[in-house]
């Protein structure tokens, strides 16, 4: 199976390490990466190890003095290159997300300019890294800050945004100076290695920008990313526990670590709720890119008084979505990603119905079972209890369940009650519950009569075990900087 693309070029089925692509692991060995709208395979990878890394690690070092003196402006320039490469390009970047992701068209080309987005903020904020002059207690001493870039990063990125949840991490680090090892996932290596060759273009050194591919050798990777003592700092996107799990690693060199992690977003809808524009929003909310994005809804709240009107709205909604390949124009919804996802998913439906739950829509997989990819039919279950897996773990997949609540108070308490707290989201039309809601949540980003909260000027970020650190805005500069403090005696 071949891609049709107007530049070919942008496919590569490789590593870069030291501005080559690489084809060949050391050891020989490669990976398969497989097309989820039809289980087939649609390249083979070098399965890099400890060495590669090893050498792109060195590169990243030897990259850095050269990279991190130059001017903010020197840096924005490139990166705005590449910025504008990415939107020229950005059908065939789309092509690509499709490829290895499944998602569908309209959102693999919003993925593609979220992600350019990000290249664009990160090289305006390179001209603007501003230290302070503080005003001195002492008549014979002067005080400032300047920031500096941490050095090598290391960035691990996840599936479900191939392009974009590179990008946010990328932008941030090469704007201010730090140079990169990336380690993509292993089902979606294609979008990282086309940005390559886009930054090859645009004129980023060489050394500067770094990519690992590998499937079997992800641990030991991990784990030099976490233990070398030339990686300053860690980013990751992905599960929780391989999250907690990476934080424990790195304490030993004391690595700056930032960290987006799972969510369980609750979406409430209270009874004096615009009812159209809440199910609009939820479902968007709930199954953009199938359901699997971090701040996709996992558990629906809605009144007792208007449940019934918005269960049947959301229903009737989803009942029109098609689901099918990436590539297929009347598909509203791609793929998941494997065979697993669409396990966990079913799990949780099934477990839900045991317990008590009802269908309202989907859930039945003959619609989907004589499809050769990693199907499973949109689905909303009413009638949810706080016992079933889908009010307690991340589902990760197109099914909403909806509870019902009576008072504002119980369903802070519920919506709270999660160890993760990424994104929530609430529809109400008082005011001063707004204010209440909003502050009351706990979790880093609230979209208040809104699904749409991503976006690269704003700071991205979890609290409790979702996370560590902010993603875009200006505060996304902080996690590849440090602040030096220089006092000087007159
Ligand atoms: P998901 O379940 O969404 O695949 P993961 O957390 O497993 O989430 O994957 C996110 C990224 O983390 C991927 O690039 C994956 O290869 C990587 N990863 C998984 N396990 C480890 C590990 N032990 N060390 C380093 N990276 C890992």
């Amino acid at each position: 199976e071949q891609l049709k693309l107007k530049d070919p070029s942008l496919l590569h089925v490789a590593g870069f390490i030291n501005g080559e692509f690489v084809k060949e692991a050391h050891s020989g060995q490669k990976f398969a990466v497989y097309d989820p709208a039809h289980g087939t395979e649609i390249g083979m990878f070098p399965d890099m190890g400890v060495q590669e890394t090893q050498s792109a690690i060195q590169a990243a070092k030897a990259a850095l003095p050269d990279w991190s003196q130059r001017t903010g402006q020197e840096r924005a320039t490139i990166l705005r290159r590449l910025s504008d490469l990415m939107l020229e390009n950005e059908e065939d970047l789309a092509k690509i997300i499709i490829w290895e992701n499944g998602k569908a068209m309209p959102d693999a080309l919003a993925e593609v300019r979220y992600s350019a987005s990000f290249i664009e903020w990160f090289a305006e904020e390179a001209k603007r890294l501003y230290g302070e002059v503080i005003p001195s207690p002492s008549r014979q001493q002067r005080m400032f800050t300047i920031r500096q870039p941490l050095g090598v990063v290391g960035i691990i990125t996840p599936w479900n945004f191939p392009s974009a949840m590179l990008t946010r991490k990328y932008g941030a680090a090469v704007a201010v100076g730090c140079t990169i090892v990336v380690k993509p996932a292993a089902e979606t290596p294609f979008s990282a290695l086309a940005i390559c060759e886009l930054g090859k273009r645009a004129g980023m050194p060489k050394g500067v920008v770094n990519i690992v591919t590998t499937h079997h050798n992800t641990k030991d990777i991990g784990k030099l990313f976490c233990e070398s003592p030339d990686i300053a700092g860690l980013s990751f996107t992905g599960s929780t526990p391989v999250g907690k799990y990476l934080l424990k690693q790195s304490a030993d060199t004391v690595k700056k670590v930032s960290l987006e992690l799972g969510g369980n977003a609750p979406f409430i809808v209270f009874e004096d709720a615009d009812v159209d524009k809440a199910v609009e929003a939820a479902v968007l909310a709930k199954f953009r890119g199938t359901g699997q994005t971090c701040v996709c809804v996992n558990r629906f709240f809605v009144h007792r008084s208007i449940e019934k009107e918005f269960s049947d709205k959301m229903r009737e909604r989803v009942a029109k979505f098609r689901v099918g390949s990436g590539f297929d124009k009347a598909t509203t919804h791609g793929p998941l990603i494997n065979k697993l996802a669409v396990e966990k998913v079913r799990s949780h439906v099934e477990d839900a119905v045991a317990l008590g739950a009802k269908v309202l829509v989907g859930g039945d997989e003959s619609v989907t079972s004589s499809m050769n990819g990693y199907f499973y039919p949109p689905t909303v279950i009413g009638g949810m209890t706080g016992n079933m897996k889908l009010a307690n773990e991340e589902t990760f997949g197109p099914v909403a369940g909806i509870f019902v609540f009576d008072t504002e108070e119980e369903v802070l308490e519920i919506a709270n009650n999660s160890r993760v707290g990424l994104a929530g989201y609430f529809y109400s039309r008082d005011v001063g519950r707004c204010w209440r809601v909003a502050e009351k949540l706990q979790v880093g980003m609230v979209g208040m009569n809104t699904a749409a909260i991503s976006s690269a000027v704003a700071p991205f970020g979890g609290i409790k075990e979702s996370g560590l650190g902010r993603e875009g805005a200006r505060q996304g500069l902080d996690e590849y900087t440090q602040y030096k403090y220089i006092n000087m005696g007159l």
